[in-house]
């Protein structure tokens, strides 16, 4: 069980499984949505999720037809993103987690995307797309 929220409180959650496919997503959007270099998302099944308090915080965006980015609209914190195509996940931004969690990042993505003055350094594999199988 992992727990976590926004930098405000306001949005509290938990996961109640475990997290799959963590990515460093170096894509443009992602960047604006973050402020920086990448996001760092994973995907929880969606019955796993639950927002424990704050759930009128969060505000959405749609910043590409049929995928939606929700953050608190007190705060600004990026929680999680949900594609209409996929209604049984929820990609969640691993930032917002407070808990020391099992799983690691597998891959960095949309690397030619990355902003001119990031390296990125490691053995990790990187793709200029989606991860295989995405
Ligand atoms: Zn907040
Ligand atoms: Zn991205």
């Amino acid at each position: 069980m992992y727990q976590g929220g926004c930098l405000c409180g306001a949005v509290r959650f938990e996961i109640a499984g475990g997290i799959r496919d963590i990515v460093y997503c170096h894509c443009s959007q992602c960047r604006k949505a973050q402020g920086s270099a990448f996001a760092t998302n994973g995907i929880v099944e969606a019955k796993d999720f639950r927002i424990l308090s704050g759930e009128d915080a969060l505000s959405g965006y749609e910043s590409t037809p049929g995928q939606t980015k929700y953050f608190c609209r007190i705060c600004g914190s990026p929680i999680l993103s949900k594609a209409k195509s996929r209604p049984s996940q929820v990609r969640v931004r691993l930032g917002t987690i407070d808990s020391d969690i099992d799983e690691r990042p597998m891959a960095h993505i949309f690397v030619t995307s990355k902003a001119n003055w990031e390296e990125i350094t490691g053995d990790m594999p990187q793709y200029e797309g989606h991860e295989p199988g995405r």
